[in-house]
C-alpha cells in the first residue's frame, strides 16, 4: 500500500516485533519512520511531513500503557489525509473498535488474546475502506501469509470464549495492579484501569474496559531478575493474552531490537517487567507474585 519513500509515523512504544519488522525489514524497500508519543496530540502533529501517509497507533501501548485519544488521530489523519491504522490487540473487539473511532485499518494479533490458548499464531487485519480490500486481499495471497484450515479452527474456537476469557483476566489484572502498588519493592505500575493512570478517562471515553496487561518497574534490577527466577505458576515466557499467566522481561525479550534511547525514554529499563495476567485464580496469582518478591 505504500510506496518507497514514503513515511509512517508511529507511537514512540510500539510492539517490539512491529518495530522490528518495520526497521529490520519495510525500511530496506524504502519506507521511513518514525516514532512519537501519540498521547500528546500536538507533539504528534509536529512530527507529520510532507512524505508522512500513514499514522501506525497502539492503544494502550505495549508495554508502558500509554493511551492514544483516538479522535484526536483522526482528525489529525483527516487533515493531513493519511491512513489511520491501529493496532488492537490488546483490548481486542470485546473492548475497544477503532473503526467506530475513524481507522482505516484495524490489526489484531489472532495469536494473542483471539486464540487465547499460546497455541496458534495468527494474525487480522479489518479494514473500513471498501476499495482497499482486493489490494490487501492480492498481497496475502501472493505473500502467502494466509491461514491453514487448523489454525483457523483453533482461533474460531478461541474466539466462542473471548468474552468470559476476558472478563475474568480484566478482573484478575486489576487485583494484580492494585495489590502491586501496596508492595515496597514495586516502585511503579501500569495499568490502564487504575485510576490514576494518566490514560484512564481517555481510555473510558473509548473502550469498554482496560485488558489485562499490567507492568511493573522494580526498586531493583536484582528485584526484577529474582521475580523471573522465582515465579512458579505464571510462567516466564514472551507473549500474551492466554489463559495462562505470563511474565516478560521486555529489555531482553519483545523489545531488544527497539533502539535503547527510546527504551530508556519510555523507561523500558532492567527494572521494568510486563505481565499477562490469566485466567487462574487471583489470590494464587498474587501468592505467588507475594513469594517471588520477598
Ligand atoms: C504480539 C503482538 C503483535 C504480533 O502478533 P504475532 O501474532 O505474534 O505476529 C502485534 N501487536 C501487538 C500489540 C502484539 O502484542
Amino acid at each position: 500500500m505504500f510506496q518507497p519513500g514514503d513515511h509512517i509515523l508511529c507511537t514512540d512504544d510500539l510492539y517490539g516485533g512491529s518495530v522490528r519488522a518495520f526497521e529490520r525489514a519495510e525500511m530496506k524497500r524504502g519506507l521511513k519512520f518514525s516514532y512519537v508519543d501519540t498521547s500528546d496530540r500536538e507533539l504528534t502533529e509536529k512530527e507529520i511531513r510532507d512524505n508522512t501517509k500513514a499514522l501506525y497507533i497502539e492503544t494502550p501501548s505495549n508495554p508502558t500503557m500509554k493511551v492514544t485519544d483516538l479522535s484526536k488521530m483522526k482528525e489529525l489523519a483527516d487533515r493531513y489525509r493519511l491512513l489511520l491504522i491501529v493496532d488492537n490487540t490488546f483490548l481486542t473487539p470485546y473492548f475497544q473498535n477503532p473503526i467506530a473511532h475513524g481507522a482505516d485499518i484495524v490489526i489484531h494479533s489472532g495469536t494473542k488474546f483471539l486464540g487465547g490458548h499460546n497455541d496458534t499464531l495468527a494474525g487480522f487485519l479489518s479494514t473500513s475502506r471498501e476499495e482497499l480490500v482486493p489490494e490487501i486481499r492480492y498481497f496475502y495471497k501472493t505473500i502467502g501469509s494466509s491461514l491453514s484450515p487448523f489454525d483457523s479452527f483453533l482461533v474460531l474456537r478461541g474466539i466462542k470464549t473471548l468474552s468470559v476469557r476476558l472478563e475474568k483476566q480484566q478482573k484478575n489484572a486489576h487485583g494484580i495492579a492494585r495489590w502491586l502498588k501496596e508492595q515496597k519493592k514495586v516502585e511503579k505500575v501500569y495499568y490502564v484501569g487504575l485510576s490514576d493512570h494518566p490514560g484512564y478517562d481517555v481510555n473510558l471515553s473509548q473502550s469498554r474496559g482496560f485488558g489485562s496487561m499490567v507492568s511493573f518497574c522494580t526498586d531493583t534490577a536484582e528485584t526484577a531478575r529474582n521475580v523471573l527466577e522465582r515465579i512458579k505458576l505464571i510462567t516466564y515466557a514472551e507473549s500474551l493474552g492466554g489463559v495462562e499467566s505470563l511474565l516478560t522481561y521486555p529489555m531482553l525479550q519483545t523489545h531488544e531490537d527497539v533502539p535503547l534511547e527510546i527504551r530508556d525514554k519510555l523507561g523500558i529499563t532492567d527494572r521494568f517487567l510486563r505481565l499477562s495476567v490469566g485466567i487462574e485464580n487471583v489470590e494464587d496469582l498474587i501468592a505467588d507474585l507475594d513469594q517471588a518478591l520477598s
